[in-house]
């Protein structure tokens, strides 16, 4: 069942690069994904700004996430942008409640499972990141942060069906978890793999008795936090890694494209 679940690497840019280079690195990362021919799915999640003109060079070789979505399809929202515009300029998708919109923007499991909801129901992928800080994981509550934001989020979605989240296409199912612990974020301090395994095995647990262990076994379960070229294949050798979200190492095209061949 393992090998059914396909790779995924996701470069998160966060709130960097200008027009220019957002297109250049977009353009060459395109054009090195082709040119590998990989067995994996690429991603980049962009500022929002720089969305529409990167979904002009993807032709599918690259999956284009936005870093937040809301999840009305409009109204008054100011500063907010909602599935159904992505969807128009043909983004595939969105992070939902990365940590730094948890701790910045106070973002909670309610707000982050109903933008889950939206994108979902809009056909769009959702990557929702989870993920304990260093005090709740010293004081022996990984299990329980972890647990809770998975099931207030997925409850706050307002989807009850398992094979909603999955989609049409069972070997791309449109949600996934971005494990990311808060202090390995940024920090160069990443989770060994067998944190990772740990914590991605108690997600997938948790995952197998909200939805069935069928549905669990097919959902990818990304790592995220200081992953870098040299630590990289540990994590994917992980049974239940499938894939990454990469921040600082996603910013030059052609070592994000290293790092992926590395999958
Ligand atoms: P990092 O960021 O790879 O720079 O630690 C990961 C993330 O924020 O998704």
């Amino acid at each position: 069942m393992v090998s059914e679940r396909k790779k995924m690497i996701i470069g998160n840019w966060k709130m960097f690069k200008n027009s220019a280079q957002a297109s250049a690195d977009f353009s060459e990362l395109a054009d090195l994904i082709v040119a590998k021919n990989l067995n994996l799915e690429v991603g980049i999640a962009a500022p929002s700004v720089f969305l529409a003109e990167l979904a002009r060079k993807t032709q599918n070789s690259v999956t284009l996430f936005a870093q937040n979505a809301h999840w009305a399809n409009e109204g008054a929202f100011t500063g907010e942008v909602s599935p159904a515009m992505l969807k128009s300029i043909r983004v595939n998708g969105s992070l939902v409640a990365h940590s730094e919109r948890r701790q910045m923007f106070a973002e909670s499991n309610e707000t982050a499972g109903k933008r889950v909801g939206a994108l979902i129901r809009a056909g769009m992928k959702a990557v929702l990141c989870i993920g304990e800080t260093l005090t709740e994981r010293e004081n022996g509550d990984l299990k329980k942060v972890l647990k809770t934001q998975l099931e207030v989020a997925l409850n706050a979605s307002g989807i009850s069906s398992a094979n909603e989240f999955i989609g049409s296409d069972p070997s791309s199912p449109l949600l996934s978890i971005a494990y990311e612990p808060v202090w390995a974020i940024g920090t160069g301090k990443a989770a060994s793999p067998v944190e990772a395994q740990e914590a991605h095995a108690f997600i997938r647990e948790v995952l197998a008795s909200y939805f069935n262990p069928e549905t669990s076994s097919r959902l990818q379960i990304l790592y995220g936090g200081s992953v870098k070229l040299n630590n990289v294949s540990d994590y994917m050798a992980c049974p239940d890694v499938d894939g990454a979200l990469v921040g600082g190492a996603s910013l030059v095209a052609k070592d994000f494209a290293e790092l992926c061949e590395k999958c």
